[in-house]
Formats: C-alpha cells, structure tokens, sequence
C-alpha cells in the first residue's frame, strides 16, 4: 500500500513543470512505481475526484477547512484516504453535517501541511496541475504498453479512467482491448450530426437508412442486472432515485437478464402532451417527495437502442442486430417509432409525420453501424424541421462554373443597431432565372468591387432557412448559419425589418434548452 504523500509530491512537481511532454513523463513514471492495488485510486485523485464519475455517492462537502494542528498519527495511504472519502460520503440524515465534519477532522489530523492542500484540492475537483484527462489517457497507454486508441475506447466504455488505469496496469493491453459494456456502468452516449435532408443522409448510409422519430425529451440509459436498476442522463448523473416510474416500468415490462438500453424520456401534462424540457428537468432533479411529481407529471418513454442483452455486450454489432435484441426485450413496448426506408419519397413521408406527430424531426442511422459510445458522426444523423430568418444581402461573389456571368453567392447579414453583422453565405436556393435577376439588381446597388466579391447596398432581403446556428471565429457577429438556403426573396420587407442579432443570440441560446445538453 502507497502512501498519499507520493501524490502530493507528484502534484507539486507538475505545478512546476509547464512542459507538456515532461507532465506526460512524470505522471506514467509516478503510475509506473505504484503498487498495482494503488493504481485506480490514484488516478481518481490526480484527476480530482473523489469518487468515479458514474458513482452515485458525493462527498457533501464542498471544500476543507484550513487546519494548524500538528500532523499526528501513521502517514495516510491511499486506502485510508478513499475509505474517509467513502465513510464521509455514507453519513447522511439527521447530524450529518457535524459528523461529516468529525470525519474530516479526523483525516486532516493525519495529514501533512501539504498534504491537507492537496486533498482540498481533490475535493474542490481543481488540481491546478494542468494534467487533463486526455493526457493520463497516455500516461495509462505508456505504462500498459497500449495504443492510445485502445486505452481511449476502454474508457469510453467504461466510463471511468481509474478503471481503465487498473486494468491496463494489471492486466495490460491484452485487458484493454476486452474492455466492454457492463451493467451498472453507464457508457457515454452516441451522438448524431445535422444533416439538411432526407436525400443526405440516404446518400451517406448508401441509400438505405433506418428512420426514428427525433422525441424532444431527454436521454437516459437503462441499465438491469438481477434485481438492480439504474437510470443515467447523457452526462452519465445517476437519476434511478428521481424516477422511481422508470424502474418500475423495466421491472414490470422489460426482460430480467442484464441489459443496457438507450431512450428518450417525455414528461407529459394531464392531457398528455409533451411538456417543455425545462419542466422535465424539475423530474430529474428532484429527490424529496418524488412521488407527489411523479404523478403531477408523468413521463412517456421512447427506446432506439440495446447495447447490452442476455449480459452480452452489443455495441460491436451493426444496428439492425442491436435494434432486433431491442424489440426482444422491450417485446415491442416504448419503442421509438421508426422505420427502413431506401427512397427519399417514403423518407420525407416519415419527415412529415414526424412533425404533424410534433415531433423535433428524424434521426437517420446507418443499419450496419456499430454503437460509438461517446462517438458523433455521420452513422447517425439528425433531420430537423427548417427555421427561417430574415437577412439582407451584403455582398455577393461572382459565379464560377455553370453561374458564370452571375453575383451567385450571397453575403447574409442581420441587423444590429445602425450595422449589419453578417452571418453566413449562400448560393443555395434560386432558380436560374432568380440568379439573373438578382445579378443585375444587385449590380445596380454596387458600392465595391475587388474584381471577387461585390459590396452592395443592404437593401434585398431574403428569407433564409437554416439547420443550425453556431459559435463563428471568423464572423465578427460571433454567430454562423449552418446549411443557409434562400427560401423566398422578401420584397415585402425593407432592411430595418430584418432578423436582429438579439434575436439571433436568443435563438443560439434556445437551442441548447430544448436539446437536452443542459442534463
Ligand atoms: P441533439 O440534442 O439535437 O444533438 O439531438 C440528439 C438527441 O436527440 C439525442 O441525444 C437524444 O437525446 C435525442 N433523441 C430523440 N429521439 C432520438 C432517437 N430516436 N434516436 C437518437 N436520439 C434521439
């Protein structure tokens, strides 16, 4: 058994070392010299927590006191400081807070000046040592002897790198690579890019896609082994206490061996339409009298996905497999609504019942691909209903190719006080006809010309349909369209009646509300 003080001269060393590489020499040196049992401790620690994020248990405290007594006592081993952490985490109820403080008391008796410092540190969660995740990520590679890649998908699946660094320190990249989904561990969640249409995301699953209506709640994970059963949210918080409605479902009509599902949860009003995110969010964060908002507001469910069945892990095997195992252990209960689909007609048909069902939109996945627990690409896919603002044309660049002759790509800006912010460009949308006319329109409000791109009056203004607004580096604005089309040109409006970049910000903002980033 180690003790503690090895930590603390590591972390003092790291602070004094700026050197990325050195960090990465001296935190697998440190991993290196630990007794085996040491190891996933440790790791907790550097990386400044008390507890594995999945671990439901907290500390309750939020920092140290500072304390001036002389150390007393045998040196601290790792063990004696995460079981205080664990017996300060068990005390609750009645006097919690006085005997918490007891059992603080008696760790920082025992620990040196330097000591106390740095387990304040750990239980602040700020180390201040500049080592990040990624980079004990490495350090774990290099005492394993394991490609960084293996050690990063182990962690992923284990949701933990304290798990990960012992099990690469015992059992070597051998153990890394077995690394799988287990019950009782949350994975990280697979996540979806934007895609503009249907005919998208067929030609990126190589015409067929499986189709799933996109619900407008929150993520969970299910997780059953035996008698347990736990809910996660997509930042993997243990939830199973404020959802007692959602273990009772997975007892009452799910399948009893281990299995991992991936859902969506609803809160539904009295007459049992969906209610807004934030009001959901009052569901999962309450702890006392649970019962009484459990049945103000009861949740609907939606799963898409079995990462686990029968204990056997399923995230290697192609999407059709996972979703088969699925029906089998829901037996077709609270599944997402999908289905297949290899021509965009039938696609769009979906689309639109999606949105009469009033729905966000689809989700487009890849039948043959496997689940990338924490993995966002273009396996799965996310269709939204189109949003539309109104911008004025700024600029616009001269055509190439087949719009040669033509002003085709339009600088898009909205309004800001007396300026115009731009926040995107577009040649998508106009007819060949339109094109034409707009070119010699805009001509006739040129105010620059560096032989590219033209300035022009901001006087046109046009509707434009977007997937999403994002963070722009290069737009002075701070904010970009992504996927800007043209849907109409708005000779109704005039160039004080365009879209502000207020209402753009209010609009980037109300966007994370209603995903559910915020759980
Ligand atoms: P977004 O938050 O806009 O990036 O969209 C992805 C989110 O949509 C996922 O994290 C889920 O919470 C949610 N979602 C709703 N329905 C589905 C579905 N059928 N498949 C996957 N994700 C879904």
């Amino acid at each position: 058994m180690a003790d503690f003080r090895h930590l603390v001269s590591l972390c003092l060393e790291l602070e004094r070392t700026p050197a990325r590489l050195e960090k990465l020499r001296l935190v697998a040196g440190f991993l290196r010299a630990l007794p085996a049992e040491d190891v996933a401790t440790a790791v907790l620690f550097l990386t400044g927590r008390a507890f594995p994020p999945a671990d439901p248990r907290a500390l309750g405290i939020r920092w140290l006191p500072s304390a001036d007594e002389p150390t007393a006592g045998p040196p601290l081993s790792f063990a004696d400081v995460a079981a205080a952490f664990a017996a300060i985490a068990e005390t609750q109820g009645q006097g919690a807070r006085q005997s918490k403080e007891r059992l603080v008391g008696q760790l920082l008796a025992r620990a040196s000046q330097a000591e106390r410092e740095i387990l304040a540190r750990v239980v602040s969660g700020e180390m201040r040592t500049g080592v990040s995740d990624g980079l004990v990520l490495e350090a774990i590679a290099q005492v394993a002897a394991a490609p960084v890649g293996a050690v990063r998908r182990a962690a992923l699946r284990l949701g933990d790198l304290s798990t990960v660094a012992g099990l690469g320190v015992t059992g070597g990249a051998a153990a890394l690579a077995a690394a799988t989904a287990r019950p009782g561990v949350p994975l990280l969640p697979m996540l979806a890019e934007i895609a503009a249409d249907v005919d998208e995301a067929l030609a990126a699953h190589r015409g067929r896609s499986a189709l799933e209506f996109k619900y407008d709640g929150a993520r969970i994970q299910l997780h059953r082994d035996g008698d347990g059963v736990a809910v996660w949210t997509r930042r993997l918080s243990d939830v199973t206490r404020s959802l007692p409605d959602v273990v009772a479902i997975a007892r009452r009509d799910l399948g009893h061996a281990p299995f991992i599902l991936d859902g969506e949860v609803l809160a539904l009003d009295p007459a049992g339409r969906p209610l807004p995110f934030q009001e959901l969010m009052r569901r999962f964060r309450r702890v006392h009298g649970v019962d009484a908002l459990v049945r103000e507001m009861p949740l609907a469910l939606y799963f898409f996905d079995c990462l686990m069945v029968d204990g056997r892990s399923l995230i290697d095997e192609p999407y059709e497999r996972r979703w088969e195992a699925l029906a089998g252990v829901t037996g077709g209960r609270h599944l997402a609504e999908r289905v297949v689909v290899a021509d965009v007609e039938a696609g769009r048909a979906f689309f639109a019942r999606a949105l009469e069902a009033g729905h966000e939109g689809v989700m487009a996945k890849d039948l043959e691909s496997p689940y990338e627990p924490g993995g966002r690409g273009k396996r799965w896919l996310k269709l939204k209903a189109v949003e539309t603002l109104d911008c004025v044309i700024v600029a616009a660049d001269r055509g190439s190719g087949r719009r040669r002759g033509w002003l085709s790509n339009y600088h898009l800006a909205v309004r800001d006080g007396d300026a115009f912010a731009d926040v995107g460009k577009t040649f998508k949308g106009l007819t060949d006809a339109q094109f034409a006319e707009m070119t010699s329109r805009l001509w006739g409000l040129a105010t620059a010309d560096d032989g590219y791109t033209v300035r022009v009056r901001p006087e046109v203004v046009v509707e434009v349909a977007y997937n999403e607004i994002q963070k722009s580096p290069t737009y002075r604005s701070g904010l970009a369209l992504r996927f800007a089309r043209i849907t109409k040109i708005r000779d109704d409006k005039g160039p004080t009646q365009t879209t502000t970049l207020a209402e753009l910000s209010t609009l980037y903002e109300s966007q994370f509300a209603t995903k559910g980033r915020a759980v």
